[in-house]
């Protein structure tokens, strides 16, 4: 059987290939040339356009022209957020805003972190100044199992995040705890974008997207930039669950002693 014929356009451009019987027929009606037996190639006297082979289409950015507020909860988990965001066409300005993280030396060296990684990759970001530890502590009493909590928790920090964005005209809002996989990313997306619809009335978009897939892009922006790795997830809660064994819910503290009722 004849090997199957290269066809190239007047220009020499390599086009889809034919069969031998083809090539052979278009020969004998003049209607191409032969180039070469070996390999058997024929030419048509006209030129063809391609369309772009898919790779070669630039994909359209999904934010494109859209200014987004990216809530920024330490400066390891910003790292890859960060670059995937403006890779996707964001305008992006960080947000800082954790009354969860205790204590407050402990909120600091998270806040400078973030500082030095916004300054190094030329970051504007807004600082909300006030250290709102009470209202979080406040927020969570009578709540403090490890995900009854973090709910509340998700919701202080996005809905600030959604109001200081729907105040400063921005299209969108997402934050960097959508990397972390001890975060319960799909109750995030929940918290984030009922938010979005509390502040925005549909102007105001939650962008999701499973940052996930850049944690060890994170781990190696993190170790190039010599950022401050935290040893627990933020509040006093998970300092102690991380320095003990099982979840805070374990000491029963908040069923056996109820609020007013502390035994001197
Ligand atoms: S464990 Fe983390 S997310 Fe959950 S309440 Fe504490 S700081 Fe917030």
């Amino acid at each position: 059987m004849e090997a199957v014929p290269i066809v190239l356009d007047a220009n020499g451009q390599q086009l889809s290939p034919t069969t031998a019987e083809k090539a052979r027929k278009l020969i004998a009606q003049g209607k191409a040339a032969l180039v070469s037996e070996e390999p058997f190639t024929i030419q048509l006297p006209y030129s063809v356009e391609l369309p772009p082979r898919p790779r070669e289409v630039e994909r359209e950015k999904v934010g494109q022209g859209k200014r987004l507020l990216l809530h920024i909860c330490c400066g390891p988990c910003s790292t890859y957020p960060i670059e995937r965001l403006r890779g996707e066409g964001f305008q992006v300005t960080g947000f800082w805003y954790n009354p969860n993280i205790h204590p407050w030396q402990e909120h600091q060296r998270r806040r400078e972190s973030v500082q030095k990684y916004a300054e190094a990759v030329g970051l504007p970001v807004i600082w909300h100044e006030k250290y709102e530890m009470p209202l979080y502590l406040r927020a969570v009493v009578g709540h403090e199992r490890f995900g009854e909590r973090c709910r509340i928790c998700y919701r202080m920090r996005l809905e600030k995040t959604a109001q200081v964005a729907a105040e400063g005209g921005f299209d969108a809002f997402t934050t960097t705890l959508l990397i972390s996989p001890h975060q319960n990313q799909a109750l995030i997306r929940q918290v984030g974008e009922e938010v979005a619809e509390e502040w925005g009335g549909g102007a105001l978009e939650f962008y999701f997207e499973n940052f996930r897939r850049g944690w060890s892009e994170r781990g190696r922006l993190t170790h190039e930039h010599d950022l401050y790795r935290q040893q627990y997830c933020g509040c006093i809660y998970s300092e102690w669950e991380r320095y003990n064994e099982g979840h805070i819910d374990g000491l029963l503290l908040v069923d056996s002693l109820p609020i007013g009722q502390v035994k001197p």
